[in-house]
């Protein structure tokens, strides 16, 4: 599964961008070819022969392998590999992908010379099947199936039962002694030819498709309701009304000549390969236009033969849940599509085996054996001709997150596959849905159909909550402290002072902001279901309602009223859907389910065991409380890589002198002000230190500006005036001198602590007050005093005096010492154009890629979100630079600074500290160019184990 929360976000707003010029966009690209064909062709080239256009399989061999999909498409590789392990595969041919190229290349036509090679190929066809393609008395019909590199379920079109005419329909009858079989597979035929190739399709979107009204007129004119219940004769018929509604509507007479028919389905499926629906998902999954795709030329077998024949499709194990138990279902007497498309309601494929055991028995040993072949969990497509076994399709099926860790660990303890293979299997964003607490899927599924969803978002915070609406953070603060803890916060936005409340909701839901906003930001570090950017709900703060307006018509919640959001699918709920936490959570935080008895938690820390033993990063957490860093340890991290100290402050009792320093007009004040803050901080400290146990812990001193703390109503500026002794003029003139043009760029990071050192001091006290205190009583402690948004060498050298000065003065008042360090972010350009200068007082560094990223760009993370869908429309970006590392621009400096910093300390630790560090391609970037460690968001370390040792492995 492709990383849920971000993949969707952009695949939202690639969706509408495709499909409006999905046309435009394949016109420029289709015509031009790359050097993306096989190596294989460019060596038939060089000597001189022509590339050899198709590969015959069947009859126990076939001339492709699964190894040549970029040639053949993945099905028709795994075709030929079916053929060649022995299984029953009807025989075929496939036409390359190149032939594709040459399609499109010469101006949408077929090249001359492949005529005679299909001859060729349908003459062997014919002899391995004893029949004649157009031979009135034992015509071969065949398939033309379209196959792509990359599988693309769905997207393109299949003509079965080709090479029928009212004379080989006839013979079919005869032969078969079957009638009704004959003229079912004919009107099969004449209506998917009708609709793929010749293109009738319904006029507008709201009617249906031609032939199925046709159908539908039959059945209710001979009063059943299956297809499979229409007689022979009413199916003959059916042909003759296909042909008329063609005549009529297109004004041609449907082609009779066999290999007439051929060529024009051979162009359908090279066609297909550009239709919009292709187009779209090849955006979505990022499938380059030029591969092409394959087709398929395959021998008919019949699933519509009557009650000893069928059709269905499997997978080796259960995609939900990864069970190791056979999955699938089956149709009697049907063909195609059938099962698929719901036209009867399919059986589970356990009672095929009452109904033709045989068949069955036959069908559970393929099973085996192409798991055996494959290594990999497979989704088959079957088909039973009077009895007789027939396997059209395998491919590795695709499957939750779930299952992505079951198979893989599975497989490994089935010893099918190694450890390493099991860790480059699971999709590092797969692990999110092994946290998070989940909808009971009976109970969702019920609410969405009694039309209870409210609007999309964006899923920034995968999981599920359910609880009681609340619009402010204080509010859900103060009923959280009486004990409600169902509450999901709602707002416009959120942003630092909402932290707490935040805290004490079980999710939030703002309308603004995108995957890097505020919300989503600390949803991520707190790990909280959360969806951003549901801009359908419109806010009244005042009447304390959100408006939506739905298909029901306008809905209004109301405070208290409940809601539900799925954090996975970015879904708002009206009123309550019933969770349950998931396994990992309640073994490894709630601690109250023994990991004996929690079989998908075992899983989990099995992978996580291996994936620890591959990797060379090692992994840290941002985590700025005591409970966060115990969540952290949880998760498996070797330190803390960024404590902003910036969110203790919004604590119980600490805004109050914050605000009275801040206003501070002169240093005794200031001083009186932080002395109050000293203790309570200092007890923020020795909570994580002594949750993280001698693991390092780097914290960074005060970064954002201060107007932050500053109260934002006429309530908060009265307390204020109070408690400082001034009036509230006073308090609102300081409030005007501190305003700032360009915050973000202005009197913040370690520019406070040079205009103002005594904070620094106080945070530098409060450190290690609590490290010798902790270590007074044997508890080991390392702290790492980070600087921020340092540009200059000097900036740090003030800034590390006042650190290495306090830590002295500690130390000699209190008769002992700890070890520490003294480091700095780069976060700025300049840092990393002279990190070697700055190595000489940093004894670590930190990139702090989400500042590094805003200043190298000169684009701030929270207006992001007004450029980013036109930006990736345009490949100027290819995914959010605050998402994934820039590895050129950011990623540039990022590699200047690793330098130069070690040219001057050979030894020197460096990590990242950014949201990047939760980021699996980011990951792999970081392990590329040497840094010790990544820190990321607790609830995103797993993933980011995984993503280090996958990094680990891919450079081996
Ligand atoms: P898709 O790529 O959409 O799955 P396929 O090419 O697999 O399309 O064809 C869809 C279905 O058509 C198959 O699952 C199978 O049931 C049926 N089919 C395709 N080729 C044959 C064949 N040679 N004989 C019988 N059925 C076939
Ligand atoms: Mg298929
Ligand atoms: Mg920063």
């Amino acid at each position: 599964m492709p990383s849920l929360a971000k993949t969707k976000s952009k695949s939202l707003k690639t969706k509408k961008v495709a499909l409006k010029n999905g046309h435009k966009n394949g016109h420029k690209n289709g015509i031009k070819v790359s050097a993306s064909l096989s190596g294989k062709t460019a060596v038939l080239k060089k000597a001189g022969k022509v590339a050899k256009r198709t590969f015959f399989f069947g009859g126990g061999k076939a001339e492709g392998t699964k190894e040549m999909k970029n040639l053949l498409g993945g099905k028709g590789a795994n075709l030929a590999e079916m053929a060649n392990i022995g299984l029953p595969v009807p025989p075929g041919f496939t036409i390359t992908t190149e032939v594709c190229t040459e399609f499109y290349e010469g101006g949408k036509k077929l090249p001359k010379a492949l005529g005679d090679d299909i001859r060729a190929q349908i003459a062997r066809m014919e002899k391995v099947v004893g029949a004649k393609f157009g031979d009135p008395k034992n015509p071969l019909l065949v398939s033309v199936r379209s196959g792509a590199r990359a599988s693309m379920p769905g997207m393109m079109d299949t003509i079965l039962n080709l090479g029928l005419n009212d004379k080989t329909a006839e013979g079919l009858a005869a032969k078969s002694g079957n009638e009704r079989f004959a003229y079912d597979s004919y009107r099969r035929f004449v209506a998917m030819y009708g609709d793929v190739v010749l293109g009738l399709k319904p006029e507008k979107k709201e009617d249906h498709d031609p032939f199925d009204e046709i159908l539908a007129a039959k059945k209710k004119a001979r009063g059943v309701k299956l297809d499979s219940d229409l007689p022979a004769d009413a199916l003959k018929e059916l042909v003759g009304e296909f042909k008329a509604e063609i005549k009529k509507r297109l004004g041609m007479d449907f082609p009779n000549d066999p290999y007439a028919q051929l060529e024009g389905a051979i162009k359908a499926v090279f066609q297909s390969w550009r239709n919009d629906r292709a187009d779209l998902y090849r955006r979505l999954n990022n499938i380059p236009v030029e591969w092409g795709t394959a087709v398929n030329v395959q021998a008919m077998v019949f699933g519509n033969k009557g009650a000893d024949s069928a059709t269905g499709v499997c997978f080796t194990r259960d995609p939900a849940s990864g069970e190791n138990v056979f999955y699938g279902e089956f149709l009697v007497n049907a063909q195609g599509e059938d099962v698929v498309a719901g036209i009867r309601t399919p059986e589970k494929i356990e009672a095929l085996g009452n109904v033709l055991p045989k068949a069955y028995k036959q069908l559970l040993d393929i099973r085996k054996k192409l798991e055996k072949h494959y290594k990999e969990m497979q989704d088959i497509e079957f088909t039973i001709e009077n009895g007789t076994l027939y396997m059209l399709q395998c491919r590795n099926g695709k499957r939750t997150g779930f299952a992505g860790v079951r198979i893989a660990v599975e497989m490994v303890d089935e010893k099918l596959i190694s450890k390493e293979e099991a860790l480059r299997r699971v999709e590092p964003e797969a692990l999110n849905q092994l946290l998070r607490p989940v909808f009971l899927p009976a109970a969702k599924k019920q609410a969405i159909e009694g039309g209870r969803l409210l609007a999309k978002g964006l899923p920034a915070g995968p999981g599920a909550a359910t609880g009681k609406v609340v619009f402010f953070a204080d509010e859900a603060e103060a009923l959280a402290a009486k004990g409600e803890t169902n509450l999901i916060l709602c707002r416009h936005e959120t942003s630092p002072e909402d932290i707490r409340g935040m805290n004490a909701s079980l999710g939030f839901m703002t309308a603004f902001g995108g995957m890097t906003s505020h919300a989503a930001l600390v949803a991520r570090q707190m790990g909280k279901v959360c969806i951003v950017g549901c801009d359908a709900l419109s806010f009244d703060y005042h009447a304390r309602t959100m408006t939506v307006t739905t298909a029901q018509g306008e809905v209004v919640v109301k405070e208290g009223d409940w809601i539900s959001i799925d954090g996975f699918a970015g879904e708002v709920i009206n009123g309550r859907v019933d969770t349950t936490p998931s396994e990992v959570i309640r073994v490894l935080i709630e601690k109250n389910l023994d990991a004996k008895e929690a079989p998908v938690y075992q899983r989990y820390a099995k992978l996580m065991s291996w994936a620890d033993a591959a990797r060379r990063l090692r992994v840290r957490a941002n985590a700025d409380q005591p409970d966060q860093s115990e969540a952290a340890v949880a998760f498996g991290a070797e330190g803390i890589g960024l404590c902003r100290t910036e969110h203790m402050f919004f604590g119980e009792g600490k805004i109050g002198p914050m605000r009275e320093m801040i206003v501070a007009e002169n240093e005794t004040d200031r001083r009186a002000a932080l002395a109050k803050l000293l203790p309570l901080q200092r007890e923020d400290f020795h909570g994580i230190f002594k949750a993280m146990a001698g693991r390092p812990v780097t914290i960074r001193t005060l970064d954002p500006p201060l107007h932050e703390f500053l109260p934002h109503d006429e309530a908060g500026v009265k307390d204020l005036a109070r408690s400082t002794g001034k009036s509230v003029e006073e308090i609102h003139a300081r409030i005007e001198e501190l305003k700032e043009s360009n915050p973000m760029l202005g009197h913040r990071g370690c520019r406070l602590g040079i205009t103002y050192p005594e904070i620094t001091e106080m945070q530098a006290r409060a450190i290690f007050e609590a490290a010798v205190d902790l270590a007074s009583e044997g508890e080991k402690v390392f702290p790492e005093i980070m600087i921020p948004l340092v540009g200059t060498k000097k900036e740090l050298d003030l800034q590390a005096d006042v650190v290495r000065k306090t830590a002295a003065a500690v130390f000699a008042e209190k008769g002992k010492k700890v070890a520490y360090t003294v480091g700095t972010m780069i976060e700025v350009p300049r840092a990393a154009m002279t990190a070697g200068e700055i190595a000489q007082t940093a004894e670590f560094f930190s990139f702090g890629t989400n500042d590094l990223t805003q200043t190298t760009y000169g684009l701030s993370r929270d207006d992001v979100p007004r450029v980013l869908a036109s930006y990736l429309q345009h490949d100027i970006y290819t995914v959010d630079p605050f998402v994934s590392v820039d590895r050129k621009g950011v990623g540039g400096l990022m590699k200047m600074a690793v330098a130069a910093g070690r040219a001057e300390k050979p030894k020197l630790k460096i990590g990242i500290c950014g949201e990047h560090g939760g980021d699996p391609s980011s990951v792999e970037f970081c392990h590329e160019i040497g840094l010790d460690y990544v820190s990321c968001s607790p609830y995103r370390l797993p993933i980011a184990r995984l993503a280090a040792a996958q990094a680990a492995l891919k450079a081996t």
